[in-house]
This record gives C-alpha cells, structure tokens and sequence, in this order.
C-alpha cells in the first residue's frame, strides 16, 4: 500500500464533506482540498470566455494551465478570486458538466494527485478513493438521506440560491446532479470498496466526526501521534 498521506472523502452533495473535511484537517494540522471549488473555478473560468461547457479539448487546457489558490475557504484561479461566485445554482450545473469530460478530470486528477505531495491532506470529491489516491489508507463515504441534504444545502450560507427556490426546487437540482455524477462514464461517484461508509442523516457533525477520527486512529494511527 501506499504510504501517501491522503485521507480521501468523497460522497454526494449535502453529505457533510466539506465541514467534516475541514474539522479533520485541523485536528490533524494538515491541509483539506476540496476538489469541486477545482471543477467549480474551471467551469466559472469556461463560462466567463464564453467556451461551450461540452468543448473537452478547450475546457481541459484551461484545467491544465490554471493556476489554482486554495488556502483555507478562498478559491482563486489565475489570479481571479471567484470564492463568492461558484456558489450558485448555475455554476452547480456548470460545474457538473464539466466534470463529465474526461479530459478535463485528466488534468484535474493530476493537479490534485501533485497538490499532496507536499505533505498530509484530506481531501474531498466524488472520485478521491477510487480513482485520485486508489491506494489513500484512510478512505470515508459520507451519505445522508436526499431530504436532508437538500435542507443542508439550502441552509448553506456559503451557496446561494435564488429568492424564489424552495427546498423542493433545491432538493430536484440535487438529484440531477447526483444523477449525472453517479451515471457518467467517466469516474462516477462510488463507494470504494475499501471505503468505510458512514450515514450522516441525523448525526450531529461532532460525531462524525469523531467516527471519522476513530477510523484514522485505526487505519493511520501515525497521523494523530503528533
Ligand atoms: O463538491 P461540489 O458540489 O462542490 O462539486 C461540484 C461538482 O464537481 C460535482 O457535482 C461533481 O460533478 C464535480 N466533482 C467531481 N469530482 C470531484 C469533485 C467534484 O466530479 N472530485
């Protein structure tokens, strides 16, 4: 196995990723990437010069030759910081579709697989377990029920909805994009099959934590002895 010091989150919209993410980044003080602002700031990036989200070939060089800043919550790409503007129900879509094309997860994959090199992450996505660190020793699935990610992400102050959408509205926009994420051809959302898979519906994040902690504590006891 590889010693790689990743810790792989992956799961679908609404799961809990990012907040367990991050409160297990900095119990461990190792860095968390969130690989969807990636496909989002690319997909802003695209819609901005006006490139057809279904062009693989000019989607996947402007992946290849972004420059991404990701410190802490603040996603800036080629100099453009786009944190509050990826955000939204249309950069949701824009963010799927672009994340079908393979070529453009090619270049992604890359520039994340080189991002942990320079010591411990946790990071999160769709394809982080099976196809970004296949060999990460900690890998976590998080679901939750569909209601309740989509009443986690229409109170999520960090995205935007629109004045006029419910949570029925928020909860349909979801499916479809689970849809697309679990049916595209390439590296679909899936459990890995050594991934430990934890339901979150119900669950406070503190214990979701911890659980996530425990696993850590046994599969990469090395990374909490500092
Ligand atoms: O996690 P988030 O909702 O911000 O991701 C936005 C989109 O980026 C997802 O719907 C998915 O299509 C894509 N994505 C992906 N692989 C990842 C992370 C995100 O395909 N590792």
């Amino acid at each position: 196995m590889s010693t790689e010091p990743v810790i792989a989150i992956d799961g679908p919209s609404g799961a809990g990723k990012g907040t367990v993410a991050e409160a297990v980044a900095a119990k461990l003080r190792w860095r968390h990437v969130d690989t969807g602002a990636m496909y989002r700031a690319v997909a802003w990036k695209a819609v901005r010069e006006r490139l057809p989200l279904h062009d693989e070939q000019a989607v996947a060089g402007l992946a290849d030759r972004a420059r991404f800043e990701l410190d802490g919550p603040r996603v800036v790409i080629d100099g453009d910081d786009v944190t509050d503007r990826i955000r939204n129900a249309d950069m949701d879509r824009a963010a799927a579709a672009v994340a079908r094309l393979r070529e453009v997860r090619a270049a992604l994959v890359r520039r994340q697989q080189a991002l942990a090199r320079g010591g411990g992450v946790v990071m999160e996505g769709r394809d982080i377990g099976t196809v970004v660190f296949p060999d990460a020793p900690v890998k976590i699935y998080l679901d939750a029920d569909p209601s309740e990610r989509a009443v986690r992400r229409a109170n999520d102050p960090h995205h935007q909805r629109l004045a006029t959408a419910g949570v029925d509205d928020v909860k349909r926009a979801l499916e479809e994009r689970d849809q697309s994420d679990r049916t595209r051809a390439t590296s679909p959302l899936k459990v890995a099959g050594d991934a430990i898979r934890i339901d979150t519906t119900g669950v406070p994040v503190d214990e979701v934590v911890q659980r996530v902690l425990e696993v850590i504590r046994e599969r990469l006891p090395r990374a909490l002895s500092g």
